[in-house]
């Protein structure tokens, strides 16, 4: 549909919507002024019909984009054919795309849930079966998982539990206990904290929502070295940085390190909700039937749309084009920060997941950008990120860059 064929009554129909979420919607979020109805490729639009250009990604979800016509497909004739049954049951697609996933991070298996903290709280369940395991069998001896400041998991119990951060755990005490914080990259920090009761490192192998701090390459192949020698479990949050959008399809395989448990979901899906947890071959064992489960893990649907996912990142050469144009984006961002030193003080990132450090709060010059057409989330310590789809094009990245300088010039 055009944007000029809608009718003015969307107007009305915009402020409708914002009534509706006034009375009837948990006020949790604090919403744009916007209410989206369309999306195509790296574009949506809202109900007044004007365009943004996307790098929100429905926070790095929409790794094709919207409404990408093998995603559409895939999803609407599994519709027509099996949405649901219950893992009480197999289907082709949980078993084909755990296949794919094992061939991507190793050899291990995977269990299907739905969200990223979901895919958390089970990670952090398998570091309890690990430490009863390396225990001769003792429940409750090794337990402690040490997971990075600034570090974000999920809001449910464990996920909030291993998120160090006042604004996510504030009002829900008490906390799941068993977690300690150590800088991101600090390996002596962590170092430190390993006693005879802990069983697991936990970090992201990018941090996002703690303002884009990628884990460099010693770092994390210490960690690697600290598990072995202690009997950890390396375990890596890619919920947000995996599948694609660091150029390779899981961020680890940036730095050489093979951790023993993977959480995966986000982009995972392209929209729809699914998430994942990988587990090494030597952990894989420690679920056992009745230990663990979720009643819509790995629908058949969900299932499709990831399959569709990851057969267009192939087809497309995706991760390749992320590898070449990601420069791009990240000089282009450096450019800005050199043209603007007092509004920028740092650019940074990895991929398609990039972000700028300003000066200031970012939540009005998120609003801002809004206003010139593009969407971008803010992060930790006032990082506006860049999360553009896996498939944006060179002239998208040139017009986001626009549109930020031009917001910045006009400060
Ligand atoms: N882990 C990371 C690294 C995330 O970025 C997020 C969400 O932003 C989560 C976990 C939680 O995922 P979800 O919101 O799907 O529960």
């Amino acid at each position: 549909m055009n944007p000029q064929t809608l009718s003015s009554s969307t107007a009305v129909e915009q402020s409708a919507t914002a009534a509706l979420y006034d009375q009837f919607v948990l006020g949790n979020y604090a919403r744009a002024a916007i209410s989206i109805v369309r999306g195509c490729g790296s574009r949506v639009w809202d109900e007044s019909g004007r365009s943004y250009l996307d790098y929100t990604s429905g926070i790095a979800v929409c790794a094709l984009g919207h409404s990408h016509p093998r995603w559409v497909e895939a999803v609407q004739r599994q519709a027509a054919e099996l949405v649901h049954v219950s893992n009480l049951f197999r289907t082709p697609n949980q078993g084909e795309l755990a296949r794919r996933l094992v061939q991507r991070a190793g050899p291990g298996r995977v269990f299907f849930c739905n969200s990223g903290a979901e895919a958390n709280e089970g990670m952090i369940k398998l570091a309890r079966l690990h430490g009863r395991k390396v225990s001769s069998g003792v429940e409750g001896r090794r337990y402690k998982i040490i997971c990075a400041r600034n570090a974000f998991h999920g809001r449910t119990f464990g996920g909030m539990s291993a998120t160090p951060q006042e604004k996510i755990q504030g009002g829900f005490r008490p906390l799941v206990p068993g977690f300690a914080f150590a800088g991101l990259n600090d390996l002596e920090g962590f170092r430190a904290l390993i006693d005879d009761e802990t069983a697991a490192i936990f970090v992201e192998t990018v941090q996002g929502e703690g303002g884009v701090h990628p884990c460099t390459t010693g770092f994390l192949q210490g960690l690697r070295q600290l598990c072995n020698e202690h009997q950890l479990l390396l375990m890596l949050d890619e919920v947000q940085c995996g599948v694609g959008r660091s150029g390779r399809f899981f961020a680890f395989e940036h730095h050489g390190v093979q951790p023993d448990a993977i959480g995966m979901a986000k982009g995972l899906g392209g929209g729809f909700p699914i998430g994942a947890i990988w587990v090494g071959k030597t952990s894989a064992d420690l679920f056992t039937p009745g230990s663990h489960g979720t009643t819509f893990g790995g629908t058949p649907l969900a299932c499709a749309a990831a399959l569709a996912v990851l057969e267009v990142i192939e087809k497309e050469h995706l991760l390749e084009h992320v590898m070449a144009t990601a420069p791009h984006l990240h000089a282009g961002l450096a450019k800005i920060q050199a043209d603007f030193p007092d509004a920028v003080k740092n650019v940074r990132g990895l991929g398609f997941m990039a972000g700028i450090e300003l000066a200031f709060e970012p939540p009005p010059f998120v609003a801002k950008l809004r206003e010139g057409g593009l969407l971008c989330p803010a992060a930790g310590g006032n990082v506006v990120r860049f999360l553009p789809p896996l498939n944006t094009t060179r002239a998208e990245i040139d017009e986001a860059l626009g549109i930020l300088r031009s917001a910045l010039s006009a400060r």
